[in-house]
């Protein structure tokens, strides 16, 4: 099998194909601590691309409450338990991926989930004393926390969905790197959804293909933001390219907080996968149930965002998340303002580091009335 580079685990790693990166690599930041749940996303999403025949399950994005939600049930704790105690302490992982994991005769070692697994698509929502998965109400095996993760499809570097495809009907983009299922080549087999980790490939029975996020192409192809980011209640999100590794630019709002600010990690870089989908971790969550999730560094992540306020690039870079419809290729700041640039360096948007406060009398006098809301 070649060998490949995954900047996420640190080392080189066994993968079905040569590996080759995209010109531009699609990448989304999400930030945790910020997101509640209100499921915009997930129904534009649902509006914008699955609602026809077959599709009424799927849901290219959902928003699960960890530690007890999941779509499919149980889908993370799965494919943990079959991967087995991995070692994820330092910077070089030491553990196997899922590719070298693999069973004889797959390409990765993965696991089909059950009709009845898509049946409770929002199961345990904020269930923060896991009373759905344990039938018991005052069970606690740790201190009462949660904390709202959002998921898409990671368009990830080395897809598992891609490895696993025996008609090689899936593809990743040389333009953007989104990975898509070709229609017209799919038979239906299902070994990307048994293959994909993450469970974001979903099997339409009425077309008899498999199904997955688009990345928002066409939307993406004009320099727009995806749906699910640019309907974002919280402001949570930022999508744009992220750089080679190697390569980074600092002035690439990405870039930076992956790579230089390093406070947004992959979900599971264990897997080998090296999803393009990027966390910003909760800070009250306990950092070992996180550092399974988001990697070994998860604390410095942690440490660096209760700091923000001090640090105005960081501060800035925060600042332009949902402030834009177009893609940011950079951004800086200036007299206590976030600025977001294009691809040519020009001004696409401004947000000020402290919003202006209007305080207005309790008593109007134009209209004889008491003010309930005054500010
Ligand atoms: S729209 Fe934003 S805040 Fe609402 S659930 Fe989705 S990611 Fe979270
Ligand atoms: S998240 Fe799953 S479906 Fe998406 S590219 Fe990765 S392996 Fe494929
Ligand atoms: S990027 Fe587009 S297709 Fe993918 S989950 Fe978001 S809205 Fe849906």
């Amino acid at each position: 099998m070649p060998k490949v580079m995954n900047w996420q685990i640190g080392r080189e790693m066994d993968y079905p194909y040569e590996g080759k990166r995209p010109q531009s690599q699609f990448a989304m930041i999400i930030d945790t601590n910020k997101c509640i749940s209100c499921q915009t996303c997930t129904v534009a999403c649902k509006t914008t691309w699955t609602s026809s025949r077959g599709q009424e399950y799927m849901f290219w994005n959902n928003v699960e409450t960890k530690p007890y939600g999941f779509y499919p049930l149980g889908w993370d704790v799965n494919i943990l338990s079959r991967h087995g105690v991995q070692d994820i302490s330092g910077p070089v992982y030491q553990g196997k991926t899922l590719f070298e994991s693999a069973p004889d005769g797959s390409m990765v070692l993965g696991y089909l989930p059950e009709d009845v697994d898509y049946a409770h698509p929002n199961i345990s929502e904020d269930d923060s004393i896991g009373q759905l998965a344990q039938g018991a109400f005052l069970q606690m095996p740790h201190m009462q926390w949660m904390y709202y993760l959002p998921r898409i499809c990671n368009h990830c570097t080395y897809p598992a969905c891609l490895a696993s495809c025996p008609r090689q009907s899936i593809y990743k983009r040389p333009e953007d790197g989104i990975v898509l299922i070709d229609q017209e080549r799919c038979r239906g087999y299902r070994e990307c959804v048994r293959g994909c980790p993450y469970k974001k490939p979903f099997f339409n029975s009425i077309t008899r293909t498999s199904e997955k996020c688009v990345g928002c192409y066409p939307a993406v192809e004009q320099g727009r933001q995806t749906q699910c980011t640019m309907t974002c209640i919280g402001k949570i999100r930022l999508q744009g390219f992220i750089s080679p590794p190697g390569q980074e630019n600092e002035s690439n709002p990405i870039d930076y907080l992956v790579r230089i600010a390093k406070i947004a990690k992959p979900l599971y870089p264990q897997f080998g996968l090296e999803p393009n989908v990027y966390y910003i971790p909760p800070i009250h969550v306990p950092s070992p149930f996180l550092k399974q999730m988001f990697g070994a560094d998860v604390e410095l992540a942690q440490q660096t965002y209760r700091k923000a306020a001090d640090d105005k690039q960081l501060l800035a870079a925060l600042l332009l998340f949902g402030a834009s419809p177009s893609i940011l290729s950079g951004f800086r700041h200036q007299d206590g303002q976030a600025i977001g640039l294009d691809k040519k360096g020009e001004e696409l948007v401004r947000v000020p580091f402290k919003e202006p406060i209007f305080v207005r009398p309790g008593f109007d006098e134009q209209f004889q009335t008491h003010r309930s809301n005054a500010t």
